[in-house]
């Protein structure tokens, strides 16, 4: 039994090799509750931060007027629960809640990683 880092309850975490496999199962570290509470970006973004729901953004492109190009990429959308996800984590000092996502961003770096050997593909 796993014990949520986010509402304390006890879960059953999956052992089973092929999940892993998978990466099916990233969110260990927190019960199927919680993580669902966490809203990934959907694919209708700002290509350049990450902003919901729009493909030509106002404050990008404020910022190229200025000069200052915007880079940065997102995995969640900042809802509630991220924001107690933060709250916790910045002021409870509860390290341990880094590994809700340790998993999600090492596979999203791995991507990353990925595109960069192989930009052409
Ligand atoms: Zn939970
Ligand atoms: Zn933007």
């Amino acid at each position: 039994m796993i014990q949520c880092l986010m509402c304390s309850a006890t879960f059953q975490g999956s052992n089973r090799f092929i999940d892993i496999l998978l990466l099916k199962n990233t969110h260990s570290q927190v019960c199927e509750d919680c993580f669902q509470k966490f809203e990934k970006i959907s694919d209708n973004h700002c290509p350049m931060c990450y902003k919901e729901a729009t493909k030509d953004c106002l404050d990008c492109r404020y910022w190229q007027n200025q000069g200052k190009e915007v880079e940065h990429k997102s995995l969640f959308i900042y809802n509630q629960a991220m924001k107690e996800y933060f709250s916790r984590y910045k002021f409870q000092g509860d390290y341990l809640l880094r590994k809700v996502f340790s998993k999600v961003i090492r596979k999203e770096l791995k991507n990353i990683k990925t595109m960069q050997l192989f930009p052409f593909q």
